[in-house]
Order: structure tokens, then sequence, then C-alpha cells
């Protein structure tokens, strides 16, 4: 069993680069899942996060209501997903009753364990990260993530005992190094970790209107965050379908750099209190900068929109690009004169050459392409040490070496049939040499498919039909 799931990105803009990033990485994992262990053994969940005062803001600006904002938005993130071909079980939206009774139950399950509190607070209020931070995390008074000046607030507020299960996830990390993908990542996450305080978790109706109700307390609301990330559990049926929520917990959850804390450490602790397992791996991505090598902003106005990336190279190249040729778990400038390098080169004169040559081939030398009978013994071996290799490399989730090795495969198919010459052989040789290629070509698509999931289909259709395709034509 294999569970995947993104953040929810708050529903306040159009996705851009870092959510595409997101989705794309776990869509690549949850299809080779797929693959690899059958359709009914993975579940794959993305949604948006529809509380907060961020959405609540950004419909104001909008002059809209905050559904009517939603309900106009939230359509356009479904697209976004259906375009890119993600392939998610699930799409979570928070505005759904039932996370709200949900989100509900967990809060009451926290204080029955004695782990939430009210207490008087006074402190730095960042609106961008929706929390309050801490005097130290501020940098020249700013907050690190947003550059802006968080504004003092105080109120009473209900916090949360994160402070009891510092130790519980110290050891946890401790005994499991792998759970956080960068390595690097560790030691920044271990230092909060061992410093958590205990964390506010709500915020007064008046000055947080948009949001799920603390239970009991309707003059409170939930901290956005607190709602939200119970959607990682609650999506697998926990607390009403205790059978179905264990047969998929713990998973796996991707997150951006800045998430970390909320992932890596707070998240953790509510599991703990809820009783649950620690979050099985969480694979931390890198940010995608513009192409001057800065952070998008609209003000630099370096910001590239998936969107239209979209309407420019369509699913299989943004997805190749920002899956096999960017860093996954490193800052990388988006440049399109690289995503068309290495679209020309790994997929139109790599890929789909190999592809085209060995259907023509196949037809001039009148030589069926399935037979597995003709495959030699030697070039298997070559083929399934490959096999190994791409395999590890997505179980291990860098994604970025399966497609390098699988582009390795493919170069190995282009230069035996450089060196043998198929259309000299005799047929018997012949046969050989393209069922070779052939067996090399189905494995390259059957491992390209979690990353080009269009070009997959019709390159094994086109190869089953012997038909003639130039499946990714030169840009
Ligand atoms: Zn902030």
């Amino acid at each position: 069993m294999f569970y995947i799931t993104t953040t929810l990105p708050y529903a306040n803009s159009v996705p851009h680069v870092g959510h595409a990033i997101e989705f794309f990485q776990a869509d690549a994992y949850a299809r080779y899942f797929r693959k690899k262990l059958g359709e009914k053994k993975v579940f794959f969940n993305v949604g948006v996060d529809e509380h907060g005062l961020k959405v609540f803001t950004t419909a104001r600006e909008h002059d809209k209501s905050v559904k009517q904002y939603l309900d106009e938005l939230v359509p356009k993130w479904k697209e976004f997903c259906e375009k890119f071909r993600i392939s998610n079980d699930y799409f979570y939206r928070t505005s759904d009753p039932d996370h709200h009774q949900g989100a509900q139950r967990v809060w009451k399950r926290c204080l029955e364990k004695g782990d939430i509190y009210k207490k008087y607070y006074e402190g730095y209020y960042c609106v961008g990260c929706e929390a309050f931070l801490l005097e130290r995390d501020l940098v020249d008074g700013k907050c690190p993530n947003h550059g802006a000046a968080p504004v003092r607030q105080s109120e009473e507020n209900y916090f949360f005992r994160l402070s009891k299960y510092s130790g519980a996830i110290l050891e946890y990390l401790q005994n499991n190094p792998d759970f956080l993908k960068p390595e690097a990542k560790m030691q920044e996450l271990t230092n909060f970790v061992k410093n958590m305080e205990d964390i506010s978790i709500s915020r007064s109706r008046t000055n947080l209107p948009w949001g799920i109700e603390v239970p009991d307390d309707p003059e409170h609301t939930m901290y956005v965050w607190f709602d939200a990330l119970t959607n990682y559990i609650r999506v697998l049926g926990f607390d009403n379908d205790m059978e179905r929520f264990n047969n998929w917990w713990p998973g796996v959850q991707i997150c951006g750099p800045d998430n970390l804390r909320f992932q890596g450490a707070i998240w953790q602790g509510m599991l703990a209190s809820l009783g649950l397992p620690f979050t099985k791996k969480l694979l931390v991505h890198g940010t995608i900068l513009g192409p001057d090598g800065q952070k998008m902003s609209k003000s630099m106005g370096n910001v590239v929109s998936p969107l239209e990336q979209y309407e420019k190279y369509g699913s299989d190249v943004c997805r190749f690009y920002m899956l096999g040729v960017l860093r996954p778990y490193s800052d990388c400038s988006y440049r399109e004169e690289d995503l068309k390098d290495a679209y020309n080169a790994q997929l139109a004169n790599n890929y789909g050459n190999l592809l085209n040559r060995v259907i023509h081939l196949g037809n001039i030398k009148e030589i069926d392409l399935f037979d597995k009978s003709s495959i030699s013994a030697e070039f298997n071996e070559i083929v399934g040490g490959y096999r190994d290799q791409i395999e590890k490399a997505y179980e291990s989730f860098e994604i970025h070496d399966a497609v390098r090795l699988i582009g390795e495969l493919v170069s190995l198919g282009n230069q035996h049939i450089h060196e043998k010459e198929p259309w000299r052989q005799k047929p018997e040789l012949a046969k050989i040499t393209l069922n070779n290629v052939s067996a090399l070509v189905q494995m390259a698509t059957e491992f390209y498919e979690p990353i080009i999931p269009d070009g997959a289909q019709k390159a094994m259709e086109a190869l089953r039909k012997k038909e003639k395709i130039i499946l990714y034509p030169r840009i």
C-alpha cells in the first residue's frame, strides 16, 4: 500500500510553478507505484485549503463573497490537474462539511488528551504565514518567508501542547534518518523540534471570521492549518472508517521548503496527540526560481505561469522539464531555453527518434516487434540492470536520477541500432536486433509513463500497431 499526498495550497490564487512541481512529483510517484503495486494499492490525495485570512482578504479584494470567490477559483485548480494529467484519487476541499466535522473531532480528541488549553497571548502575527512568529524568527523585524513586518496582536487563544511531543519527535527523527528528504534539511528540522514551544491554534472570530469554529466555543476560529492538516488523515477515513485508515496510514507527504516546520514538526505533534504513527516519509522539494535566479515575484516580473507554459508546450514537455531536468530537492531556476534544449535532446532526438526507427525498421523488414523469444540473453541482461537501477531511483524518490537513467537506456538503444545496422542484417539477425531494441523501448516507455503519460501512451499504441509516429516534433 502506498499513500502519497501533496500539501493543500491556499486557494487565494491560481496554481503557480511551486505548486506544479509538488503536484508533478507526487503524481509521478503515484503513477510509478500504481504500476509496481497495482491500481488499488495506491492512494493519491491533492486539494486546496479554503480557509484563513489570506483567502478571506483575497475574496474581499475581488469584491466577492468568499463562497463566490472559491466557487470560481477551485474549478481552475481542478482544470490545472486535468491539463497536467494529475492522477489524483481525491481532490480535497476544506470547505466540505465533512471536513468541518472531522477537524472538530480531531480538536476534541486533542482536548480530551489534555493537549489543548486557553491562554492570553500577545505576539507577532504574519498574515502570509497565517501564524504567530516568535521574536527570534524575525529577520530585521520581518518575516523571513514573506519579507513583511508582522502585526502585533494580542488575544486569548487556544494553545496546543506541542512542547510535550518534542522528545518523541526527536527520537523518531534520530531513529529514522531517511524520514526526511533531502537529508540536508534534517538539521534545521531537528533544531526546530528541540526548541518547540506550545503553539496557538485558534483566533478570535472577530480577527478570523472565515474558518472552522472551535467546538463549544463559537467565539473562536481554529487556525487554518490546524484544520487543514487533518485532511491527510481524514481523506483516509480517520475517525469514521479506521479499518480503511489503518490500511493506508502512515504514508508519504510532499511539501515545499516553507512548509518544513508545519509538516515535519507541528503535524507530527498532532499525530502523536491523536496516538497515531508519524508520517512515514516527508519529501521537501526546492523552490522554483525565476529565469534570473531570483525568487519569483510580480514586482520582479519574473513569474512563470504553469498554465501559460501548458498553452505553449503541453503537459508532457512541462512535466519532463520539471521532473527530469530540475533537481527535485534544490532551488532551481525555470528557464524556457533549458526546457526546449532538454525536450529536443531527450524527447525529440533520443526517445522519439528511437521509437520511430524501431517501427520503421520493423515495417520494412516485416518483423514482429513483440517476439520475446528473439531477444538476446546478453542484451536482456544489460536492460535488466537498468530496470533495477531505475526502480531503485523511483523508490528512493530520486526522480531526477530515474529520468537520467531512462535517457541513458534510450541512448543505448540508438547506439545498438547504429552499431548493428539492422537494415543490412540478414532477416534472422535483424529480428534479434529489432526485438532487443523494441523490448528496450517498451521498458523505457513503461518507466517514462510517470513523467510523460501522454507520450508514453501514444508510444505504446504506435509500437503495437507498428504505425509511423513523430511523437515529439522538434521545437
Ligand atoms: Zn510570513
